[in-house]
């Protein structure tokens, strides 16, 4: 028989477990992650590429109104540029996180490289607020065996999501704000009276975008017009909005 009627297949089946382990926001394949909060009541909204100054001081203001604690993910050289706008963050009461220097796909890199990208971003980061940061998530959520391990060397847990509403796309609010309808109907059905109720024990990560990672100043404005929509229905709901430090390491209620 042809070797090969019998390696194809075992072939194609390797590399859609490696595609799933590097992309896949819940793999665990290439080391543990966190990717969702430790209760139904605790939403942890997260977001990626900032620093922007044309963005992130109206989203902080937005989020105060509420009440609301975040993560931010970071880019390095955006935060060398914005020191300023990261201590504010900070000082708010969110939590900041590495999100690499230049923004590169981690899957194509080599060790000595993500290591660079993650120190380099890691040393930018304690520049600017005088203490590292503990949390990593990877530019386009791809991973490769090293990826996880650098962020450990680091001190760094990495961190994913359980819902990516696709907020970089140039869509208006009004596409945006249905996707991400499936926080309010976990809510509901986790908050609930029903019997359901019981058994979720695990709330939702949302990765949203102050930033973009190819240019500073990026237009994120649809980003703050749908939580304008969702954080006052959110928070009717029972939800309360918390960052990857209280979603992961508070007792769970
Ligand atoms: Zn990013």
């Amino acid at each position: 028989m042809n070797s090969l009627i019998i390696a194809a297949p075992t072939a194609l089946a390797t590399l859609g477990a490696i595609a799933y382990g590097a992309a896949h926001p819940r793999s665990q394949l290439f080391g543990r992650t966190i990717y969702r909060t430790n209760s139904p009541r605790k939403l942890a909204i997260t977001f990626d590429d900032g620093p922007n100054p044309a963005i992130t001081p109206k989203l902080l203001d937005l989020l105060d109104r509420y009440n609301a604690k975040a993560t931010f993910f970071l880019i390095g050289r955006y935060v060398r540029e914005c020191p300023e706008l990261v201590q504010e963050t900070v000082a708010r009461g969110h939590e900041v996180g590495n999100h690499t220097e230049l923004h590169p796909n981690l899957l194509w890199q080599n060790p000595t490289k993500v290591r660079v990208e993650l120190r380099l971003c890691h040393d930018a980061i304690r520049g600017a607020i005088g203490t590292p940061p503990k949390w990593f998530r990877p530019p386009f959520g791809m991973r490769n065996p090293w990826v996880i391990p650098a962020a450990r060397e680091l001190g760094c847990r990495t961190v994913m999501w359980t819902l990516l509403p696709g907020d970089w796309q140039e869509k208006p609010p009004e596409w945006l704000i249905p996707r991400m309808q499936p926080i309010a109907e976990h809510a509901q059905r986790n908050l609930g009276n029903g019997s359901n109720a019981v058994a979720a024990r695990m709330g939702d990560v949302i990765c949203l975008h102050d930033g973009a990672h190819r240019e500073l100043n990026g237009d994120r404005s649809r980003t703050i017009a749908a939580l304008e929509h969702w954080l006052p229905r959110w928070r009717d709901l029972g939800l309360e909005f918390v960052t990857i430090g209280e979603a992961v390491s508070t007792p769970a209620r």
